[in-house]
């Protein structure tokens, strides 16, 4: 783009985050000689929830996340939400796998590290409840190799700090799974995206999109500001991506398409206790989730995380809920005020009204002493101390108000996609299971939004993503292949660092 104060790039991305990543990389893969332009508000990338403790590092599988998998009414247990993030994360893994063969990624273990995932649940109902999701999911190939034990030796040697002080007349369980892993999804942001700017794309950390309107033509307009001199520039793209995180739903709001009428955006912010004794965070190796409180919502849902960030081991415990007006951890105390108007305001009130269980929950967790999420934590680690823990900021999550019909509003928690009808414009919503799913998700962008290049596209896309187009979960023989290369060249069928 040169130092002109206006130019034209084919295809514009807003944040440099894990979404705009994988976007950028399948982009320049299926069309290498488009002009890409990366803005990045931070000074660096992969700052805000993608960065390691902004968020939990958690590959989402459906191996360990207890509330994947709800109990319907009769008792049985409903797999589907599993099997389709199990799909999803395999997708992920061949993508990362592909980097690596490609000479992108030269170290795996800078990024992603086997870690067991550990379902957990204590008293008679919880473990009642595992042992009958296990069964369910157990025969499907995905999750063949999950283990269930309600022994206390067995638990114990593989999670001792589980066990230590434990009263033994509380009866115990867990799912056990060697394919677990945890990501360093800021570290991969910044692995792909530099990776991106050595291919010629246009990386400007630094730089916020302050307006993105509709130009002439079919083309988008951006308002790029260089927050560190304060220069503007105009910039036209034939398509944009909105990856701005918690900014993305104020941004699509500028750009007018009609998919985004009526959807709001509620922050809520997070935070983890981290552990800070070494001889503890040395004891544990494995990534242990419960099931959210009742009345909590789904991303509550409690864990006790082992993390491999640089090199080095941690320990966390989390998240607990908080409020913040703020879209983005390092956004401004106006954005929720800002993010009312005309458009908004009767869906904000109407889940406002509907959402009550919600609210209370917040407030609840607002409220907590440091002692009081100590005591959660024991529920997990009973003979956890409070000196042994600092409590920490995550990232924001702004969960997606969605007008449902006059007056009534309800409040997302997936991630969503919104794509415009003439496919000009992408921008993603909402947080879980967010990162893990990022090359499922940008794959649907492309289809999407390209639906007259994607048939041709394929044949690349399926180098980098071998599954496109087939379901894993009734193939056993080719989730067999596919996950086996995947761990194999990610060295995941290795102990991670230090384990
Ligand atoms: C507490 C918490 C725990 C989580 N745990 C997990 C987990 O265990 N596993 C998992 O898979 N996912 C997890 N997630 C979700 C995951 O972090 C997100 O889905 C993912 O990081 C989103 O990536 P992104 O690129 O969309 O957003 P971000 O990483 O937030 O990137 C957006 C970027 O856009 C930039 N930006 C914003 N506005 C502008 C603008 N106007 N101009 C230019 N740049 C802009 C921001 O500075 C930022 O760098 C968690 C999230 C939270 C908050």
């Amino acid at each position: 783009m040169g130092t002109s104060t206006s130019s034209h790039v084919d295809i514009a991305l807003i944040g440099g985050g894990i979404m705009s990543a994988t976007l950028g990389m399948l982009l320049q893969s299926v069309r290498p000689d488009a002009t890409i332009a990366v803005f990045e508000r931070l000074e660096s990338l992969g700052q805000e929830s993608s960065d390691p403790w902004n968020n939990a590092g958690t590959g989402h599988a459906a191996l360990c996340e207890v509330h994947y998998t709800p109990e319907r009414a009769d008792g049985t247990i409903d797999i589907q939400r599993a099997l389709l993030v199990n799909e999803q994360f395999q997708r992920s893994l061949q993508f990362y796998a592909w980097l690596v063969e490609q000479g992108i990624a030269t170290l795996p273990g800078d990024f992603i590290n086997p870690v067991p995932h550990v379902g957990f649940g204590h008293g008679q109902v919880d473990v009642d409840f595992l042992r009958r999701r296990h069964a369910a999911l157990v025969v499907e190939p995905p999750f063949a190799g999950t283990v269930f034990s309600d022994d206390p030796d067995q638990i114990a040697e593989w999670l001792p700090l589980l066990m230590r002080d434990r009263d033994s007349d509380d009866p115990i369980a867990v799912t056990y799974s060697e394919a677990g892993t945890d990501v360093n999804f800021g570290a991969l942001a910044r692995i792909v995206v530099n990776a991106l700017a050595k291919r010629g794309v246009d990386v400007r950390t630094g730089c916020e999109v302050q307006k993105l309107a509709r130009s002439d033509g079919d083309r988008w307009a951006l308002s790029v500001k260089d927050r560190a001199s304060g220069e503007t520039r105009q910039v036209t793209a034939d398509f944009v991506f909105v990856g701005a995180g918690g900014a993305a739903v104020h941004l699509l709001h500028q750009s007018g398409i009609p998919e985004i009428r009526g959807v709001g955006g509620f922050p809520v912010s997070g935070q983890f206790l981290r552990c800070t004794n070494e001889n503890l965070i040395a004891q544990h190796n494995a990534k242990v989730y419960g099931r959210p409180a009742t009345g909590a919502p789904p991303m509550t849902a409690p864990h006790l995380d082992t993390r491999l960030i640089d090199g080095r081991r941690g320990l966390m415990f989390g998240p607990f809920a908080g409020f913040s007006p703020k879209f983005l951890k390092r956004g401004s105390k106006t954005d929720l005020f800002h993010s009312i108007h005309r458009d908004t305001v009767g869906t904000m009130l109407a889940v406002a009204k509907d959402e009550m269980p919600l609210t209370s929950y917040l407030v609840r967790q607002i409220l907590q002493s440091k002692s009081d999420r100590i005591d959660h934590l024991r529920d997990f680690m009973p003979s956890a101390s409070g000196s042994d823990w600092e409590l920490i900021q995550a990232g924001q999550r702004v969960q997606v108000m969605r007008p449902t019909s006059r007056k009534r509003g309800i409040l997302q928690y997936g991630t969503e996609l919104i794509t415009s009808g003439d496919g000009s414009i992408a921008g993603l919503l909402g947080a879980s299971p967010g990162a893990s799913t990022a090359t499922a998700i940008m794959l649907d962008v492309l289809e999407r939004c390209f639906p007259a290049d994607y048939p041709r596209w394929q044949p690349r896309l399926r180098d980098i993503v071998p599954s496109l187009g087939a379901t894993l979960a009734s193939d056993p023989l080719l989730f067999q292949k596919l996950q086996d290369r995947s761990h194999r060249v990610l060295g995941l069928a290795e102990p991670a660092l230090n384990a």
